[in-house]
């Protein structure tokens, strides 16, 4: 099942384009795309027996066009884990040791935004950074690596843009605030959920520069800590609630680690692709 939050309403995607859940449901879910996460088995339950009855294909579909706002398909997340040095090319180039646990922190709630939403540059240098990001279903505490994908409700695309400068600055650095400006994780557009993929332990990810050059290509199976180590390491000090974001890390390439450097500016937009799930599409505006 795939689903998103359409100008502010939370949508799953049918045989003819995405239908209204509030509408659909006879207002038992939605309209805030929320609210699938925190009742995710009985509203994923409910998606996936409507969408293989006849219902599903005579319902009235929301169009998108350019006007569409795409809001991100997890509004409010109680909580944002984000996971540094999680790619073996991406430690290389950034000159450190692969970590003996994850290096974690948060992006900061109000940093979240959408599909084609813009992103207003900060004063810095703000370089990309595409992730995968895997939505806790259940809450969880304690989980082991064998059970972990049970607590995953789906996947999604995400940019964990980050600001160079400040993250960088101060004798403990400042990850969590340097990437977390206005808009500095857009998701999207859709959460796809877990059973769409043949293997969600191994997909293509990357971002590019729209009319540029590709920035980074690489595969989630080349992660340190995979999506179950990293819901065994962090569930076992948080408990993850429904709704809760864990951005996975980011693999080589990206615009600090380059000589020259190379940063973020005015009038790019920046496209992020993972296999099987979508793009997300960000476009970049002067301060
Ligand atoms: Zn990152």
């Amino acid at each position: 099942m795939r689903l998103a939050d359409i100008d502010g309403r939370l949508v799953i995607k049918g045989p003819e384009g995405y239908i209204d859940a509030a509408e659909a449901s006879g207002g038992r879910f939605g309209p805030d795309a929320q609210s699938a996460l925190t009742e995710w088995e009985a509203f994923s339950s409910w998606a996936g027996e409507f969408l293989a009855s006849p219902q599903a294909a005579k319902a009235p579909v929301v169009g998108t066009d350019t006007r569409t706002v795409w809001g991100p398909p997890v509004p409010r997340p109680a909580q944002i884990f984000a996971v540094g040095l999680n790619y073996r090319d991406h430690i290389a180039e950034s000159k450190l040791d692969v970590p003996t646990e994850p290096a974690v922190f948060t992006k900061f709630r109000t940093s979240l935004t959408g599909n084609e939403a813009a992103v207003t540059l900060p004063d810095g240098l703000v370089d990309w950074e595409a992730e995968l990001v895997a939505v806790i279903g259940r809450h969880c505490h304690h989980a082991t690596r064998e059970t972990a994908w049970s607590y995953v409700a789906g996947l999604t695309v995400g940019q964990d843009l980050s600001e160079r400068r400040l993250q960088l600055t101060g004798p403990a650095p400042q990850f969590s605030l340097g990437k977390s400006h206005p808009g500095f994780a857009p998701i999207g557009p859709e959460l796809v959920t877990t059973d769409e993929f043949a293997d969600p332990d191994d997909l293509e990810l990357g971002c590019r520069l729209e009319g540029g050059e590709v920035l980074q290509k690489s595969r989630t199976s080349a992660m340190v800590f995979d999506v179950p180590e990293l819901v065994a390491r962090l569930s076992a000090v948080c408990p993850l609630l429904p709704g809760d974001l864990i951005f996975t890390g980011t693999p080589a390439g990206v615009g600090g680690a380059r000589t020259p450097q190379k940063f973020l500016a005015p009038g790019d937009v920046l496209v992020t692709w993972i296999e099987g799930i979508g793009t997300l599409r960000n476009p970049m505006l002067a301060p």
